[in-house]
């Protein structure tokens, strides 16, 4: 292939940076990866269990995570992608009731069997809504309660709202809720039941196979690099300040999570910034348990008790069972919170001190002998709150400064942040340098 005179900066090296010199690479655009961490990986880094790969935060996929599977093929992965069926619950008062099928909703005690249907309503409602933007104007609490029942808001949304959104739980977009409901009840077998993917080996393999692949094929990544600024002239991307140094770049991408983004990205008109600064982000703190015995045998339990200090546990070793990691079971606990909670910066020890008579009532056979190993992460970026409105707000690919493009998490939006949808605009920032 024909090489161009492009030479691209790309700032980040998650999925989304990795991805963009994926894509680069294919129409013959040089690029260099710069990643301020060790490793490569951010939000969906990983570290080593019992001589496999695991992610700090859970990542499974779902079937309609197209760009992520074609880029998994593209690596040469396709073999190691397992689609399992799952099961999902939620605590409610001292029990797990299952939650993974349409017909478990119709035995769903907690809800008084009206508002069991008027909850299998709303979801076929919302199945039915083709064009999210009238959403967006509207809360998901007053959505709920407008389209079902306040009680069914009450005791299935607003401990799950609360959990992922904490203060910001009643100014969640009805259209975040609208795709989340689409996209994973969309990812089901042929025959109805749950069906959630994953990559045997971890994601580790993923970053490694294609850290590889693009060494051999010219791309420079750089580890333990952080990128002090974006250099500019006249409105025009020229470089990259990192080390001291300012290396010549035609065209940046900025790959990173939107604030480290703005505060690399100086020369930025003020509005620009502050129009961008607005969007606010949760942190997460998770837990994960290395345990000799099986929690529960389902996937995903959401909690819904609002006493209780975590928002789900996420046992690993239902989508990937436990021969994969030396007989041990992996569960994550997760919290998603301001970074300001003195939760957000307990240690290991004390975070398991609040977290174990919670984990004993969820799980009742449970008890500290089970442990192996317990380890704890924290980003502070972990998730954009998606308020109303946000709609208006997705921060654009094309930035203000000429041959400057922005791919970045706070981007996907109705859907989830999914990996896929990170390899999604990666690909669209790529494609931007490519055209232009
Ligand atoms: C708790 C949790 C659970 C999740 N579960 C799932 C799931 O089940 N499935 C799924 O698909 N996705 C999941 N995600 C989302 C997924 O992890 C993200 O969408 C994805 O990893 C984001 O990739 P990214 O490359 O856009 O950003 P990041 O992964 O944040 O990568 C940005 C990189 O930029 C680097 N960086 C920042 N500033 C600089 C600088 N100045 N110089 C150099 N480098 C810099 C950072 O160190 C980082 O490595 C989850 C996320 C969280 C937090």
């Amino acid at each position: 292939m024909e090489k161009s005179e492009k030479r691209t900066g790309i700032v980040g090296g998650g999925i989304s940076g990795m991805a963009a010199a994926w894509e680069l690479l294919k129409k013959g655009v040089a690029a260099d990866i710069y990643e301020r961490d060790a490793t490569l990986g951010g939000l969906a880094g990983w570290f080593s269990v019992n001589g496999t790969t695991l992610e700090k935060f859970y990542h499974h996929l779902y079937n309609l995570d197209k760009d992520l599977i074609q880029l998994i093929h593209e690596v040469g992965l396709g073999e190691n992608l397992v689609f399992r069926q799952t099961n999902t619950g939620a605590f409610y008062v001292n029990k797990i009731y299952r939650l993974s099928k349409p017909i478990d909703l119709i035995k769903y005690k907690p809800l008084p069997f009206m508002d069991r249907i008027r909850m299998g309503l709303l979801v076929l409602k919302a199945r039915k809504v083709q064009d999210w933007r009238d959403l967006d104007k509207i809360s998901a609490k007053d959505w709920i309660i407008r389209n079902s029942s306040q009680t069914v808001y009450d005791i299935v949304w607003s401990p799950l709202f609360r959990s992922k959104f904490g203060r910001y739980a009643n100014e969640v977009s009805a259209a975040w809720l609208w795709s989340k409901l689409v996209q994973r009840g969309g990812s089901r077998s042929k025959g109805g039941a749950e069906e959630l993917g994953y990559l045997k080996g971890g994601y580790g393999l993923l970053f490694n196979q294609m850290e590889q692949k693009l060494t051999e094929q010219g791309v420079r990544i750089f580890k333990n690099a952080p990128v002090d600024g974006i250099e500019t002239r006249n409105g025009i991307v020229t470089g990259l300040r990192t080390g001291g140094q300012t290396i010549p770049y035609t065209h940046v991408i900025a790959c990173t999570q939107l604030p480290d983004y703005l505060s690399i990205a100086g020369d930025a008109p003020e509005g620009y910034r502050s129009e961008l600064n607005k969007i606010g982000f949760l942190g997460n703190a998770t837990l994960v348990m290395r345990l000799r015995k099986r929690l529960s045998d389902t996937y995903w339990v959401n909690i819904t008790d609002p006493e209780c200090p975590f928002v789900g546990v996420i046992e690993q070793t239902n989508l990937l069972d436990e021969s994969h990691y030396g007989g041990n079971h992996l569960a994550y606990i997760s919290r998603y919170m301001d970074v300001q909670d003195p939760m957000y910066n307990m240690t290991v020890d004390e975070l398991y001190r609040v977290y174990a008579p919670w984990l004993k009532k969820v799980f009742p056979e449970f008890t500290d002998e089970w442990i192996e190993e317990l380890m704890l992460w924290h980003e502070p970026y972990s998730q954009a709150v998606v308020s109303t409105g946000y709609g208006d707000r997705i921060p654009d690919a094309v930035t203000p400064i000429k041959n400057l493009y922005l791919s970045t998490m706070a981007q996907i939006f109705p859907e989830d942040r999914q990996m896929s949808n990170g390899v999604k605009f990666a690909k669209k920032a790529a494609e931007l340098v490519i055209s232009e």
